[in-house]
């Protein structure tokens, strides 16, 4: 996985069957999917893959239990034959993961563990274990840090968990093992059309401003930063596009037609990041209805507990959305209330920030985030340009399998073409049958590519083996093999994205970053201010994910 030989590939690419825009679960999905079934794919993501929300979720691979209280059977049974083959086709790079629901009455036991069976039956074969009513006993030991009060008894559960940040970069191999080219840090600023049906897009090459060449910002998501002139532009063909651009969708839509209809309801949920003596063992806890109708999740993730999440309407879209004062107050209240821990803002080691691309219907007021559909929209534009948003990173695969069929059927990428026909002239048929979809049962990952070569650099140099940061697990050949092997491009891609350290504590992400811009500087020949502004961007950045 190499930019430069990515950009080589662009330039030697005459027409691209489909580019996709947007490097989050929805875009990468759709490039696996595209590439596998052998069309000449192209996705651009204008900052580091996952960047967008993508990399901000609970981790979870899941059904969606709160839906079936909403009685959306068929979302939830279409999400848990997601999950199911995510597990299977990422086994390396997920798990499952116990969750205990803990109930204060006799009805909420009875409520909660029909649904709960009802979860468990609609994965059918695809399950990851049985259901069980909870004694109170049990659940207090399931549970060790649980507030005792009023719990009368739980019901225990299974779902999915991963690291979303790692399975954006899996699917970038995935895609490229199957030939697509695969580009970070590469905006969509303008389309090029005949007769009003797309033909190219025009890209802007966004490298510079992000590894500290000068001016230029990378956050702002939209077109029109005052660097956006110097920026290096090209121009690539393409019989279709997709717009897999999540909270940005609404941007790229009145990019190709200025007054297209908005679709996007943005609404943003905060998770906190706390030790794990604060909530003991390996199992989660889910608090279906909190006071105020929200879900509650404390979830064990990489040695820490991820504490969320809100669902705030926002008018504002930024890459790096900031947590509300309200917010970061729910979540610590609320944690404190069904614990036993009192913990405050000082203990939080990092809050990250997402904002879900929900889809606004006709019908939906002004603040009922929590009641609009999270299932998925799929929109084809008079440019031919498909367009699909919402849904879940659970469910990517499935948003992957419905853009392509569109984008094949739209611009009729499997109709025979002039090439095809005879010399004579003959007619060839009309009918010819579409490229199946392959990816239900499609591997992903880079095939231990990136660990082979962690352990020849220690092989060579065992100083490689120093960790970064004595508290945690990374260390110095982590970062060459992320440089090298998944298109880390700067001191944040690696420490928010190929290792998750600012998003588990973002205090010894900012300890480390020096080190780290050293390593990358050599293996990426930045020169020593390139290094000075990317650690002074980074450390900008992480003051943003610790609460002061
Ligand atoms: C708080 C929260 C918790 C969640 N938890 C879960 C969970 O546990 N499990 C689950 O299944 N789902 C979860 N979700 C939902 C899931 O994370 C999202 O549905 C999913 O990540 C959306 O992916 P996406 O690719 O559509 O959007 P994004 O990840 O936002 O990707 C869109 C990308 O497009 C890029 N882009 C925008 N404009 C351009 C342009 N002009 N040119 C090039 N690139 C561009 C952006 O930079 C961005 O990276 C959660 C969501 C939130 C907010």
């Amino acid at each position: 996985m190499n930019r430069i030989e990515m950009l080589s590939q662009i330039d030697h690419t005459e027409v691209y069957d489909i580019v996709i825009i947007g490097g989050g679960a929805t875009g990468l999905g759709s490039a696996v999917d595209a590439a596998s079934r052998g069309y000449k794919t192209l996705l651009i993501e204008q900052a580091d893959f996952g960047k967008g929300t993508s990399s901000r979720s609970t981790k979870l691979v899941h059904g969606g239990v709160r839906y079936l209280a909403q009685g959306n059977i068929k979302l939830v049974r279409e999400a848990l034959a997601e999950r199911g083959r995510l597990l299977k086709n990422a086994p390396l790079m997920t798990s499952t993961q116990p969750f205990v629901v803990p109930v204060f009455s006799l009805w909420e036991k009875f409520y909660y563990s029909a649904g709960l069976m009802l979860y468990d039956v609609l994965s059918g074969k695809l399950s990851l274990g049985k259901t069980r009513l909870l004694s109170r006993k049990k659940t207090l030991e399931l549970l060790p840090n649980i507030n005792p009060k009023k719990v009368a008894g739980g019901i225990l559960y299974y779902d999915g968990q991963f690291n979303d940040a790692e399975l954006c970069v899996e699917l970038a191999h995935t895609a490229i093992r199957y030939g697509a080219t695969v580009l970070n840090y590469t905006k969509a600023v303008g389309f090029i059309k005949e007769k009003d049906i797309i033909v190219g897009v025009e890209l802007e090459d966004q490298l510079g401003a992000a590894v500290g060449e000068g001016g230029g910002d990378v956050s702002d998501g939209g077109a029109g930063s005052e660097s956006a002139a110097q920026l290096p532009r090209r121009t690539v063909r393409c019989k279709c596009v997709i717009n897999a651009t999540g909270v940005f969708t609404d941007a790229v839509l009145q990019m190709d037609d200025p007054d297209a209809d908005t679709l996007v309801y943005p609404s943003q949920g905060i998770h906190l990041v706390v030790e794990a003596k604060y909530f003991k063992g390996i199992n989660a806890m889910m608090i279906p209805k909190t006071d105020d109708g929200r879900v509650l999740f404390a979830v064990p993730w990489q040695g820490k507990v991820v504490v969320g999440t809100t669902d705030s309407h926002v008018d504002h879209i930024d890459l790096e959305p900031l947590p509300l004062a309200e917010e970061i107050h729910f979540v610590l209240e609320h944690f404190n209330r069904y614990t036993n821990a009192a913990i405050t803002k000082a203990d939080v080691l990092s809050v990250f920030v997402g904002l879900r691309p929900l889809v606004r219907s006709a019908n939906a007021g002004s603040n009922i985030s929590s009641l609009l559909s999270r299932d998925h929209t799929l929109v084809v534009s008079p440019s031919r340009m498909v367009t699909i948003t919402g849904g879940k990173w659970t469910t990517y695969r499935k948003m992957a399998e419905d853009a392509v069929n569109n984008a094949v059927f739209t611009a009729k990428l499997d109709a025979p073409s002039a090439s095809d026909k005879t010399k004579t002239g003959a007619k060839v048929s009309a009918k010819v049958s579409p490229r199946k979809c392959i990816s239900y049962q499609l591997p992903i990952g880079d095939g231990g590519a990136g660990a082979a070569l962690k352990k020849e650099l220690i092989a060579n140099d065992g100083s490689l083996a120093d960790l970064l940061h004595p508290a945690y697990g990374y260390c110095k050949a982590d970062v060459i093999v992320a440089a090298r092997c998944n298109m880390a491009l700067t001191v944040e891609d690696f420490l928010a994205r190929r290792i998750r350290l600012l998003f588990l504590d973002a205090r010894a992400a900012v300890e480390v970053a020096p080190l780290v811009a050293e390593i990358m500087a050599k293996e990426l020949n930045y020169s020593a201010e390139q290094i000075e502004k990317q650690v002074s961007n980074f450390n900008h950045l992480a003051n943003q994910y610790i609460i002061h």
